[in-house]
């Protein structure tokens, strides 16, 4: 049965009260992959997650969690999964390297925690009581109890949030590792670059449903790339258009601002640099840019605050 998602979720429906946070969501995250979930704040996303972790159970749908699931085969499934909690499950007074120790003597194949805890810098707080750890060794302490039992599955939710560059660095090292050793990796973030960076699988979800999936490359696909320079005022655009691949175009805009905008950056900016020679145009801070993910979640759920 190592064929089946580690995650299958289906049509997942969550009520509190008369707010309906997850409305008919769909989601499968595969084993050794990251499947990444974003979505604005009170999108669903925690409570999806939540649910899949069994800490709530679903008002309707269904929801398979390494096979089993959540709410009726919790004992079961609890040492097969890893979850990173953004706080609490840790006693204040307990030491950082103690805890994170005595973590990995309850599992039958834990990661060896010396090692896990210099991967992540753990060592240098390793005798600092929990409640005085900074918020960003926290949250590396947290990671580490998450994956130290070796899981299937670990559910990360925004791993990096407040970590400075390196410990963000350490941490995707580390969720690439566990990939590459074949866990399935759930992650939630507001970071788009993380998405983008670590995930093979992005699902957006808003109101309570995903309303966008696939690979960070099928979703920044199909939009024009752009590339901007500065000349001098009034170049002949017509001229430049003639030379540049098939449906893109060039813009003045205000004057000596050039923005060329059309699928295919690298043979956009060959033409422009080919025209632009060819015309004897310096062209000045030329710039390109591709259709991130962050442009797809904007695109999908707003630049509006949301009320
Ligand atoms: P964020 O990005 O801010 O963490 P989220 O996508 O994780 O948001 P959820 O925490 O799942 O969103 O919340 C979804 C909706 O459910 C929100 O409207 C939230 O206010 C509501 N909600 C969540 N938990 C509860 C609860 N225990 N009781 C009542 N409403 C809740």
């Amino acid at each position: 049965m190592r064929s089946e998602p580690a995650v299958a979720v289906t049509g997942l429906v969550k009520r509190y009260g008369d707010t309906t946070a997850v409305d008919g969501l769909d989601l499968t995250a595969e084993r050794g992959a990251v499947t990444a979930v974003l979505g604005p704040n009170g999108a669903g996303k925690t409570t999806t997650v939540e649910t899949c972790e069994g800490f709530r159970t679903a008002d309707g749908g269904d929801v398979r969690v390494l096979g089993l699931d959540p709410a009726r085969d919790g004992a079961a499934l609890r040492p097969r999964i890893g979850v990173m909690l953004q706080s609490g499950g840790v006693y204040p007074t307990v030491r950082a390297m103690e805890m994170l120790r005595h973590t990995a003597r309850l599992h039958a194949h834990p990661l060896d925690p010396e090692e896990l805890g210099e991967r992540l810098g753990l060592h240098s707080c390793g005798r600092t009581p929990y409640r005085r750890l900074s918020g960003g060794q926290q949250q590396r302490l947290a990671l580490a109890l998450a994956v130290v039992g070796r899981p299937e599955l670990v559910f990360l939710d925004e791993p990096t949030a407040g970590l400075d560059p390196q410990a963000r660095h350490a941490t995707w090292e580390l969720i690439r590792a566990l990939r590459a050793a074949g866990v399935a990796v759930v992650l939630t973030t507001h970071l788009m670059d993380e998405a983008e960076e670590l995930a093979d699988h992005v699902a957006v979800v808003d109101v309570g449903r995903v309303i966008a999936a696939g690979s960070p490359a099928a979703l920044c696909g199909g939009h024009d790339d752009v590339l901007r320079f500065e000349g001098r005022p009034g170049l002949d655009l017509a001229s430049l258009d003639a030379a540049l691949p098939p449906g893109a175009r060039a813009e003045e805009s205000p004057a000596g601002h050039y923005c060329v905008t059309g699928a295919g950056g690298p043979a956009l900016l060959a033409a422009v640099t080919a025209w632009c020679a060819a015309h004897d145009v310096l062209a000045d801070r030329i710039t390109t840019r591709r259709h991130s993910l962050e442009d797809v979640f904007l695109d999908l759920t707003g630049r509006k605050l949301r009320p």
